[in-house]
């Protein structure tokens, strides 16, 4: 009996199968939980050397397609794609620390991250130091300890604009052979690659600028490939020891890819946040415009910005892509092709001027993401940071009147028309 002929149920699920190979010019879709293997010994060389595709969860030709871009971008090796930017973020640090183990980081980060670093980190046992004063290369020196893992922050952080000196935090951790994990979700790879000047480890929400386009939640773990056991095995024993049942360790068997081998084979899989291959596709087709929106909205949001610090009704513009930025020489230094979407700007008329701004734009989205190609607006002290005190947002540079936008690839004269109707109503209440 063939499938062809078999009962209705039986047809339905099998008949008609086709397993004719296409040259796809875009990345195809293969969205399927897992792959037929061609025979017995197939299986068994699947699950013996990890070659080839099995289950989704463990490897997927679409999603391995993204990877792949995603690494060449950020002038990586190798990268692991997963479900969402903090799924990346846990995996990165997973990846390198453990019960015992301490991080440094900036004080400068994502809520989200933080959260993970003081919450649940801190319940396993990983403890983290904050620097305040990233730029303060004796501040990082002095938080090293003999158990620190990893040093963290982001390439340009919310909502100071902070330029991260990656060469000069890169080159501590090298004293110390700990390596520096850069969130480049704000600076993406068209502006700077933080792996071309010493990071070891680059961090992406990929649901920000790579997908671009606000439909999708993914993360990416981009690795230099660099993992040197003679140096750096002491503080990875879990990538130098042999493995369980005698297996050769990740560095015996993957060299300089020890660390992304050991989070696509041991961390990624094992906390199961695994992208979906539909996600992935759009994250890739996104990645393929990246350097035109970014470019675009890079421009738009220095036009806009600096619209913005001529306004009566604005105390302050935090953008390093303006002179009057205290970061705007590293920006120049770091950042190639403009200075990035994403910045604050503080309202002489505090909190009520705020709530007015966001209640009045029409073109601007008042919503809680970025890098989306439209331009959104978000109020920070009543919701990203609502559960932090006033001291702890002055640090951050999150006041009453503080809006962040995401500037998108719209015209620019109708999202300066725009915030000027908002503005002249703010204003006119306080002049
Ligand atoms: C959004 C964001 C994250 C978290 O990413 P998700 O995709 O929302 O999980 C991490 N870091 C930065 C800088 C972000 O902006």
């Amino acid at each position: 009996m063939t499938v062809d002929t078999a009962s209705f149920f039986t047809r339905a699920l099998h008949a008609g199968r086709d397993r004719e190979t296409a040259s796809s010019r875009a990345t195809p879709i293969y969205l399927t939980a897992g792959f037929e293997f061609d025979d017995f010994d197939h299986a068994a060389h699947h699950f013996g050397t990890g070659d080839g595709f099995g289950y989704t969860r463990t490897g997927n030709p679409t999603i391995r397609a993204v990877e792949r871009q995603l690494a060449a971008l950020e002038s990586g090796a190798d990268a692991v794609l997963v479900a969402s930017g903090q799924a990346a973020v846990a995996v990165a640090l997973l990846t390198v620390a453990g019960a015992g183990d301490h991080i440094v980081s900036s004080a400068h980060i994502y809520e989200g991250t933080r959260g993970l670093l003081v919450d649940n980190l801190a319940r396993l046992g990983i403890e983290t130091t904050f620097i305040d004063d990233i730029g303060d290369p004796d501040a990082w020196r002095a938080a090293i300890r003999p158990t620190t893992r990893a040093l963290f922050a982001e390439s340009i952080a919310n909502a100071r604009n902070d330029i991260l000196d990656i060469a000069g935090v890169a080159v501590i951790g090298d004293e110390h052979a700990v390596p520096l994990i850069v969130d480049n979700t704000l600076g993406t790879p068209y502006l700077v690659r933080p792996l071309e000047h010493g990071a070891s480890i680059v961090v992406h929400s990929a649901s920000k600028f790579l997908a671009g386009h606000g439909s999708v939640l993914g993360g990416v773990v981009v690795d230099d490939g660099r993992f040197d056991a003679d140096r750096a095995g002491h503080n990875a024993p879990h990538l130098v020891l042999p493995g369980r049942g005698g297996l050769p360790s990740v560095a015996a068997r993957h060299g300089g890819l020890a660390r992304i081998a050991y989070a696509r084979e041991s961390v990624a899989p094992r906390f199961g946040a695994s992208p979906s291959p539909l996600n992935a596709f759009l994250i890739g087709q996104g990645a393929e415009t990246l350097g035109l929106r970014v470019e675009r909205q890079s421009r738009n949001a220095l036009d806009v910005a600096r619209w913005l610090e001529a306004h009566d009704a604005v105390e302050s513009v935090d953008y390093a892509g303006l002179e009057s930025h205290s970061d705007h020489a590293l920006a120049q230094r770091y950042l190639g092709g403009g200075h990035g979407s994403i910045f604050t700007f503080t309202l002489r008329g505090g909190l009520e001027a705020a709530r007015d701004v966001v209640e009045s734009v029409s073109v601007f989205t008042h919503m809680t993401h970025i890098g989306d190609v439209r331009s959104l607006v978000l109020h920070p002290a009543t919701t990203s940071h609502a559960y932090r005190t006033q001291e702890e947002r002055d640090a951050l540079g999150i006041r009453p009147g503080t809006l962040r936008v995401s500037i998108g690839i719209e015209d620019v004269d109708d999202l300066i028309a725009d915030l000027s109707r908002a503005l002249a109503t703010v204003w006119e209440k306080v002049a």
